[in-house]
């Protein structure tokens, strides 16, 4: 494989997925850098997404693809807002209003454990019966108020006990390396080592 295409066009996750990538011996090109529209994500599950986003670009490409399907999960919210963690507040898609309507969801709620679920699909070609798939979690609480500059989406409200930090908090490399598409990339990049392309 000498060329790879990223079926994304949300910046913070092209970033996380480059500088991992950056490693390999592969040409990384992206979705707009071809001029290729984002496909429709209809299903009810990251997986099922994450398939139709690879094989789109696949297809139009006519080049191996790599899609990321991730979203939050809030185990108070029995796992919303997950697959619709980036139309949660309705269109247009807009982080801000997001953290907004998860703080009022969570309002006086005590149980704040949430996490991140990323799932990768590689397919080689658009009708690729095998595709490469790597799943990654990352858990933290939902805090009460946002914080920090970095990362996208909910990171201002990802607090991470651990590291008393918000996910916001994290320097780009340090989120690269521990976030839920970095543990999900790590197995993804050993199964390529064995995968003959
Ligand atoms: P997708 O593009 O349909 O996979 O939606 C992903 C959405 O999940 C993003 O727009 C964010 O709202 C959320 N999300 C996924 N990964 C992260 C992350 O690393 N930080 C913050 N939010 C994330």
């Amino acid at each position: 494989m000498h060329k790879l295409v990223i079926a994304s066009n949300n910046p913070g996750k092209l970033h996380e997925l480059q500088l991992t990538l950056a490693s390999l011996s592969i040409e990384i090109l992206t979705q707009a850098q071809l001029g290729i529209d984002e496909a429709e994500e209809p299903y009810c599950t990251f997986l099922e997404n994450a398939l139709v986003k690879a094989r789109h670009v696949s297809r139009v490409s006519g080049l191996p693809a790599l899609a990321d399907d991730s979203g939050l999960c809030v185990a108070a919210l029995g796992g919303a807002p997950g697959v619709l963690s980036a139309r949660y507040a309705g269109e247009p898609k807009l982080d801000s209003r997001n953290n907004e309507k998860l703080l009022q969801a969570m309002e006086g709620m005590v149980d704040r454990r949430a996490h991140y679920y990323c799932v990768l699909v590689l397919v080689r070609h658009a009708d690729d019966p095998q595709p490469l798939i790597a799943e990654g979690e990352w858990h933290g609480e939902i805090a009460q108020q946002m914080r920090g500059e970095g990362g996208f989406g909910y990171d201002p409200l990802f607090w991470l006990p651990q590291l008393n930090k918000m996910s916001a908090e994290l320097s780009r490399d340090e989120k690269a390396q521990i976030s839920h598409r970095a543990q999900a990339l790590h197995i993804l990049l050993q199964r390529l080592q064995i995968v003959e392309y």
